[in-house]
């Protein structure tokens, strides 16, 4: 493939552009060091979490490709950008969490830390506007967001990916407590993993301490925000 360069821009949201190439089946996304958080009530700047997040995202796209899981990454330009699959983001969010936390405590009352002995499976509808909610398989088949086959695949990627990741992390001394997956149409219909994994879409907890590695530092105002990022791109690239 000859290499790929930025043509337009597609689309901006809270923490990537999307930039069209000289070739329609691939897009390159660029990593801002943007954040936001509660439907982007709360906005900052975390210096050099594009840098992170791209690489690590990639890095760990890579282990789950391996393991038979297709996802949307192609090719890492720089530190910052990738060249990826242009596909057709189907609207949902879907969660994984190994460990009580977030919005899981919030709605049920119950304490942050509580290892579950199975992984729970939710989905949210992206959407902005009516601020993501909650959805279960019938209310996303009802709306039409995708057939029952695709959440069936879907599903079956996320569990996948848990336990891959898990794996993956415990070897990094950290725990893997929660992450949103989300999910791209290819031309032909494949289903691929898309979107990113870093820790503004996953919570890491340092597996002896407890420390938060990642976006809730932010969220939550603790401080000691790019020093998270950048200690999760030592453990992940060990270095
Ligand atoms: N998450 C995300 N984007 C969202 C909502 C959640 O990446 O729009 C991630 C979040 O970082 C966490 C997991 O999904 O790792 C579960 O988030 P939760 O539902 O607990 O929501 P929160 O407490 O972050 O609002």
């Amino acid at each position: 493939m000859t290499e790929l360069t930025k043509q337009k821009k597609l689309y901006e949201g809270k923490a990537k552009k999307v930039f069209s190439t000289e070739d329609p089946a691939f897009v390159i996304v660029s990593y801002k060091d943007d954040a936001t958080a509660f439907d982007g009530e709360k906005k900052g700047t975390i210096r050099g979490k594009g840098a992170v997040n791209n690489q690590m995202s990639n890095y760990l796209m890579g282990i789950l490709e391996r393991d038979g899981i297709p996802t949307h990454v192609v090719k890492e330009l720089n530190e910052r950008e990738t060249v990826v699959k242009n596909v057709e983001i189907i609207p949902l969010e879907v969660i994984i969490r190994n460990v009580s936390a977030g919005s899981f405590s919030a709605h049920y009352g119950v304490e942050e830390g509580i290892e579950f002995k199975e992984p729970t499976f939710e989905f949210s509808y992206k959407n902005d506007e009516l601020h993501d909610p909650l959805l279960n398989t019938s209310h996303a088949l009802a709306l039409g967001l995708a057939t029952k086959e695709e959440i069936e695949t879907i599903k079956a990627y996320a569990l996948k990916t848990n336990e891959l990741l898990q794996r993956f992390f415990k070897e990094c001394n950290v725990r893997l407590i929660d992450f949103k997956l989300e999910f791209g149409r290819l031309p032909d219909g494949t289903i691929v993993l898309a979107d990113e994994i870093s820790p503004d879409t996953c919570r890491f907890w340092d597996a002896e301490t407890g420390e938060k590695l990642d976006k809730d530092r932010f969220r939550r105002d603790l401080g000691g925000v790019e020093d998270a990022y950048a200690e999760m791109m030592r453990r992940v690239f060990g270095s």
